[in-house]
């Protein structure tokens, strides 16, 4: 075991090399494994060589070991699990022997329900007595680490601490559409109690609608229509379908980052903004199993609720307001507190040989809401054996990338992405400067059906090829004569528009790509193994349930669903931060931006004409992207390749490609997207 020691540095130092080196000194706290040493020696290994290697040294066995450990106690974001987790991977890091290893800590403002005090939704008769209330936690079905005494109350990140009482009110999906109707049908929401089903859009979205409309808190719960469809003998441990005691945790923060050091580092320097002031929500919003639902709904009095907003719990679902015993109320009290409070994020190099100022960054996050072994834990147990295999060539071979390669564990994402967008805004402008790519897997598998993948149109094609080396890991798809993650891809997922290609989904914002793709427009993309299980999303998302055994039992005996993930993301970064010419598809961002130009015309046309604005400058401005990709394709025929100023001109052009399409004062009423 090397040394490893804690070196504290107050200023800024720039560095010849321009390597990370010379980023994170500004941090209060590096951790550095060595004496500065040389560089250690490139040997010329093919790419495909490497590739092939990467592929065939992934051991599915290690990531098994690694997600039984990192699963076997809640690690919530800023607390001390968290942190012992930071910990572990960095040593882990530091034992296969990644180049520099940094613990980046945050100062940040996270939410925790009361240690003592749980959070409760009562009904209340009319003499003031509790007719029911709900559990505190959800209970233990299965794994013995559900019964830890350090399973935190069921709560929502950031919801308001608050005791209010009033009468409840069914609101569907909670969606602007919803509330709409309940206007329409005459039901005002004002000093009300929202019950809404989780599941068509994000969680802080029905917050915040209600809160505006004037509601006095909000109720989340899952109805099975959704999230057991298979009826209640088909749910966990027996499948990997919800229990009815399930209620998922979820921040209900809008905003990313650190809520009070908007656009800046949330570092000791920074300055804060006062708590009122912080884009958090002021009512009490709480989560409840779809069985401490059916309690409240099957009471609730009012119109009955239209056929499309039936559930399929066994009762008629009543719209409200109130319960059907006259003067019986709803009562949710809320204990949660807004803590500041460390979280550290986790930064393992190994330095590029030709270009070690050029950064090929993979990420994942490390906080969990409970034991998250789906997320994020199953991604992390595949990043921990992806450097091991990479730091294991190196070992044998002496081979080291041409680019550099940065392994992130980032802190708090669960919370609203927090310590990776505080990192985004610390370090952008050398991420900016120098960042090829970010790799994200937030999970490695949610399920054993298809790949799932979300990119920049720029990552697409070196995705797709990566993909077709990566050997099937289902067996019955190998035996129907697929033999690639691409194949099954391509056959379960097809693209809506062209049968031949798998679906790839445009980047959204829901992970830790979030700053580095619509803050600093660096490439992205996320994948993961998903299912096929007719549900809004995955059914234990979030929940107590998210086990190791739910992994090992249900989703991925032989953690081989685990291993194609991991070789498919080493090989995307592999090829990279090896290619001399970056693969980036420009003709397919050309093509994609035209198309996605026609839909806004074909859609939205009408309505942009009604308001006086020609569509013309934008229709030029696509077809002359698209003119530009051509003649710098073409140019690429006649590019010497052994002119290193030459190859490094292209390629940094290349780099800039996704930079151009950010505007730096944001879009109009949301200048944190880019
Ligand atoms: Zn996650």
């Amino acid at each position: 075991m090397s040394k490893a020691r804690l070196l504290q540095h107050s200023s800024t130092i720039l560095c010849a090399t321009g390597g990370f080196a010379c980023i994170f000194v500004v941090v209060s706290v590096i951790m550095s494994t060595d004496e500065p040493r040389e560089l250690s020696r490139r040997t010329e290994i093919s790419l495909a060589a490497v590739e092939d290697y990467v592929i065939k040294n992934i051991n599915p066995e290690n990531i098994r070991q690694f997600l039984r450990y990192l699963t076997r106690q809640p690690h919530l974001g800023g607390t001390e699990a968290e942190k012992e987790v930071a910990q572990w991977v960095a040593h882990t890091w530091q034992q296969q022997g990644l180049d520099q290893v940094h613990l980046v800590p945050y100062h940040v403002l996270l939410s925790y329900p009361d240690p003592i005090i749980p959070n409760l939704v009562r009904i209340v008769d009319g003499e003031n007595n509790t007719a029911w209330v709900s559990a505190a936690r959800q209970k233990p079905l299965y794994a013995p680490e559900e019964a830890s005494l350090d399973i935190p109350f069921t709560f929502n990140g950031y919801a308001a601490h608050g005791n209010v009482t009033g009468d409840v009110v069914y609101a569907y999906y909670g969606r602007e559409q919803d509330f709409d109707f309940l206007a329409k049908s005459g039901i005002n929401i004002s000093s009300k109690i929202v019950l809404a089903r989780y599941g068509k859009i994000f969680r802080a979205n029905i917050a915040k609608m209600a809160e505006t409309k004037g509601a006095v808190g909000v109720v989340l719960y899952s109805d099975p229509a959704d999230y057991a469809p298979n009826g209640s003998d088909f749910v966990y441990p027996h499948s990997s379908y919800m229990p009815p005691s399930a209620a998922p945790f979820g921040t209900v923060k809008l905003v990313d980052g650190d809520p009070l050091t908007p656009f800046y580092p949330a570092t000791e320097s920074a300055f804060h903004i006062p708590e009122e002031e912080a884009p958090i929500p002021k009512i009490p919003v709480q989560p409840i199993g779809y069985e401490d639902a059916w309690q409240i709904l099957s009471r609730m009095g009012g119109t009955v609720a239209p056929v499309d907003w039936q559930g399929s719990l066994n009762i008629t679902y009543h719209l409200g307001p109130g319960f059907v015993n006259p003067g019986w109320t709803l009562n949710l009290d809320v204990n949660n507190n807004n803590t500041q409070t460390t979280t550290h994020n986790v930064v393992g190099i190994i330095t590029g040989h030709e270009e070690p100022d050029r950064y090929v960054i993979l990420g994942n996050h490390l906080d969990a809401w409970i034991l998250g072994a789906l997320d994020p834990n199953s991604g992390t147990a595949a990043m921990l054996e992806l450097s091991r295999v990479l730091l294991q060539l190196h070992n044998e071979t002496g081979w080291r990338p041409r680019r550099s390669l940065v392994f992130c564990g980032w802190g708090a994402e669960e919370y609203g992405i927090v310590a990776s967008v505080e990192w985004t805004e610390q370090f952008g402008k050398q991420l900016s400067d120098r960042t090829i790519a970010y790799l994200n897997v937030d999970m490695a598998i949610e399920g054993n059906y298809t790949l799932r993948t979300q990119s920049t149109p720029l990552l697409t094609d070196a995705i797709f090829q990566s993909a077709q080396r990566i050997p099937n890991p289902d067996p019955v798809e190998l035996a129907a004569g697929r033999k690639t993650v691409y194949d099954t891809w391509k056959a379960r997922r097809p693209d809506r528009h062209q049968s031949d290609k798998p679906q790839m989904q445009f980047i959204g914002s829901g992970s830790d790509y979030k700053g580095f793709q619509h803050n600093l427009g660096i490439p992205c993309m996320d994948i993961c193994y998903t299912h096929d299980n007719n549900t809004i999303g995955d059914p234990m998302y979030h929940t107590l349930y998210e086990t190791f055994a739910l992994v090992d039992e249900i989703y991925d005996k032989g953690f081989y669903f685990h291993s194609a993930v991991t070789a498919l993301w080493g090989d995307l970064a592999v090829v990279l931060a090896e290619s001399k010419i970056l693969p980036f598809s420009l003709v397919t961002y050309a093509t994609f931006i035209i198309g996605a130009q026609q839909d806004i015309f074909e859609n939205y046309g009408e309505l942009i004409s009604s308001q006086n604005i020609s569509w013309q400058f934008f229709a030029d401005a696509a077809q002359a992207f698209n003119a530009s990709v051509a003649v710098f394709t073409e140019s690429l025929n006649t590019l010497d390749l052994n002119s290193d100023l030459a190859v490094r001109r292209v390629n940094d052009q290349l780099m800039m490609v996704e930079r151009a399409f950010i505007d730096p004062l944001g879009l109009p009423g949301r200048p944190e997207y880019k």
